[in-house]
């Protein structure tokens, strides 16, 4: 019943003892060594907690370590440079998707693991300026994030980790068609190469479709 006990790394160990992180959550607790184990995962969660750490601590772990081995680099294209992120969060909200970004921040210190942020409501110049310094993991709204793959600006080839927060109120907010688009540009690896973990405060029939087309073989999480 401590972070230590879950196999997270030195570095991002020592990054949870430095942000106060005492003991895991419930829903930390469950589903990080099913996230560890490459699973895919249904979580019903609240916000409060502690969700977003549930994703983001394994995806950041195992991204750290996938560095080690070699780091990564911007694609480029004919009109200059496409990120190309390892891992890619998607909110609902500009205000998720910031304390999102902050929190994964934190935690990403001494690791090499880069974050960025694209939402809309906000100039797009910006953004692309920090995902033109690299980008590992990249928070999205989802209709700023089809802008800019439409711009050819950011490419989901190489996503081996999606997570879906706040599923129930992506689709309250009609994002769903934006969703399936999105991950569709996915390319189609083979099965069990990419994971997927769906967020979500209830499961009503669509939260329940949704997981039965994006999941496979997943384990369920209530907390
Ligand atoms: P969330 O449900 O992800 O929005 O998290 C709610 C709040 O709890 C955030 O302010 C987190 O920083 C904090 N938090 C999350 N996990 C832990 C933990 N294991 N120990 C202490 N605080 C935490």
């Amino acid at each position: 019943n401590s972070f230590a006990e879950i196999d997270l790394g030195e570095v991002l160990n020592r990054n949870i003892e430095r942000c106060r992180y005492l003991k895991p959550t419930p829903v930390q607790r469950y589903a990080i060594p099913i996230s560890l184990s490459g699973r895919d995962l249904m979580a019903c969660a609240q916000t409060g907690s502690g969700k977003t750490a549930a994703f983001c601590f394994p995806i950041i772990s195992s991204i750290a370590r996938s560095l080690s081995v070699q780091h990564t680099e911007n694609g480029h294209n004919r009109g200059g440079w496409v990120a190309s992120p390892l891992a890619l969060i998607l909110s609902p909200t500009r205000e998720l998707s910031c304390q999102i970004h902050e929190e994964a921040n934190k935690f990403c210190h001494q690791t090499g693991v880069r974050v960025a942020v694209v939402y809309g409501g906000a100039p797009a110049a910006t953004q692309l300026r920090d995902l033109g310094k690299g980008v590992d993991i990249l928070v999205a709204t989802p209709g700023r994030l089809i802008d800019l793959i439409e711009r050819s600006r950011i490419s989901l080839g190489r996503i081996k980790h999606l997570a879906l927060d706040e599923a129930d109120r992506m689709l309250d907010m009609g994002f769903e068609p934006q969703i399936r688009k999105i991950v569709e540009q996915m390319n189609m690896p083979p099965p069990g190469t990419r994971q997927t973990m769906l967020f979500s405060a209830t499961f009503p029939h669509a939260i329940q479709r949704l997981a039965s087309d994006f999941l496979s073989n997943y384990i369920f999480l209530t907390v």
